[in-house]
């Protein structure tokens, strides 16, 4: 039986990874499940799965799961101590779901106690990236990207020497106005956001989706994840979001993952890693599809993409600030206090008035540095909000 938790599990992935692994029970034993607001989700999956512990990371909603969890064995907690205490529970394998900078420190415990660490949590390595690879490197532990573009892109390096990358290609399917006018985005909801063409994903993924910064995530995570020069990722636009990403090599080849866009492949391959299992994902039908098409994407309507080079060439904290900065922003539009384009617009002033201030930006890429800079991100985007909101006023 092989020990796992499930962090951020009454999510997108985290459901996906229930689903993989309901369909193997007697090969899992579930030590820990952790949600957020959903509590009759998280509540039934760890009464079905008999984990150790449920954790929400809201105190307000403790009393709710207590209630749902009654006479089943299953213990109840909930706060940022009692997700780190969980993470802190010896297992062989944990998935990190969370959303946002939050699933950092649960992560990094994991690694800590030499756990496999299945990383859906982008943020962390967008964030913290060197702080990730030397823990898992000193704790003898493995992060196995689960991001489909980096499960790819590790899927194509399997044998492969990272010397020979060229470079690394991640494909973006263009999100839910993909075809739509700049004035046309300084108009969209966060509803319209919300429609991704091709894949089901959690609300504030697929509305990154959107303005793209997932992309510009994604091309932190893979410099961090794969230690690659800033100038050796690329973005590609590929509206049918069947080829995951390509690998690019110094004698002229190219590898690339080609799937259906169904996250239960990268997590299985996450879970079954360094096997190849069965997996519930149909093959693609190649003849059928007909068409892949690719094409460079527009940076004037996608600013993300432009900030994420900066971000890359300054290195340092400017992932940490690019991120908390984002996450601030997408809260603020999400309650309709700023349009579309304003996040970035956000982003990019909170970002150089950081980066060209705070002496904080090139220290050392420790956790406490990361919150603290992360705070004041955040303080910096509500100070531009809420001030732009008085002026209006
Ligand atoms: P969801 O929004 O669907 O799920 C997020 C999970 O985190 C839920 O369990 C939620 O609880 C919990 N959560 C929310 N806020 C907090 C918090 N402050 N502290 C602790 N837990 C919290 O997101 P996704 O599953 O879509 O994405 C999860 C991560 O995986 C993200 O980092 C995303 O970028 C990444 N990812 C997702 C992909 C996808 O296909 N969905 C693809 C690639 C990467 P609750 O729902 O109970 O409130
Ligand atoms: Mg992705």
């Amino acid at each position: 039986m092989r020990r796992i938790s499930i962090f951020g599990a009454t999510g997108s992935i985290g459901q996906s990874t229930i689903d993989l692994i309901r369909r193997d029970k007697d090969q899992y034993d579930v030590v820990a499940l952790t949600g957020g607001a959903n509590m009759a989700q998280l509540a039934a999956d760890a009464v079905e799965f008999n984990a150790e512990v449920a954790v929400t990371a809201f105190d307000d909603k403790l009393p709710e799961l207590r209630d749902a969890l009654r006479n089943s064995g299953v213990e109840a907690a909930s706060g940022t101590r009692a997700l780190e205490e969980a993470a802190s529970r010896p297992v062989d394998w944990l998935m990190s779901a969370i959303v946002g900078a939050a699933g950092l420190k649960p992560g990094l415990i994991a690694l800590e106690q030499g756990a496999t660490l299945a990383l859906a949590n982008k943020e962390s390595l967008v964030t913290a990236g060197p702080l990730l690879m030397q823990a898992a490197q000193q704790h003898g532990a493995k992060i196995i990207p689960v991001d489909s573009e980096h499960s790819a892109v590790f899927q194509a390096l399997n044998g492969e020497d990272i010397s020979t990358v060229e470079r690394v290609i991640l494909t973006a399917s263009g999100g839910a106005f993909r075809d739509w006018t700049l004035e046309q985005m300084a108009q969209a909801t966060a509803k319209q956001a919300m429609q991704h063409p091709n894949w089901s994903m959690g609300a504030r993924i697929t509305i990154d989706s959107a303005s793209m910064f997932n992309k510009a995530l994604e091309v932190l995570e893979a410099k961090e994840f794969f230690d690659l020069k800033p100038e050796q990722v690329e973005v590609l636009v590929h509206p049918e979001s069947l080829v995951h990403a390509l690998v690019g090599f110094c004698d002229g080849g190219m590898m690339a993952h080609v799937g259906a866009p169904d996250m239960r492949h990268a997590i299985g391959y996450a879970l079954n890693w360094p096997k190849r299992r069965p997996l519930p994902v149909p093959m693609l039908d190649l003849a059928t599809q007909g068409q892949l098409s690719f094409y460079a994407p527009n940076l004037t309507n996608y600013p993300a993409l432009r900030l994420a080079q900066s971000v890359m060439k300054r290195g340092g904290l400017s992932g940490a600030v690019f991120n908390a900065a984002k996450e601030r922003a997408l809260d603020h539009f999400m309650a309709g206090r700023i349009g579309f384009c304003d996040m970035s617009a956000n982003v990019e002033a909170v970002l150089e008035g950081i980066t060209g201030s705070s002496s904080l930006i090139d220290a050392e890429v420790t956790l406490d540095n990361v919150q603290h800079i992360d705070r004041i991100a955040r303080e910096s985007v509500d100070a531009r909000v809420f001030n732009s909101d008085a002026q209006q006023k």
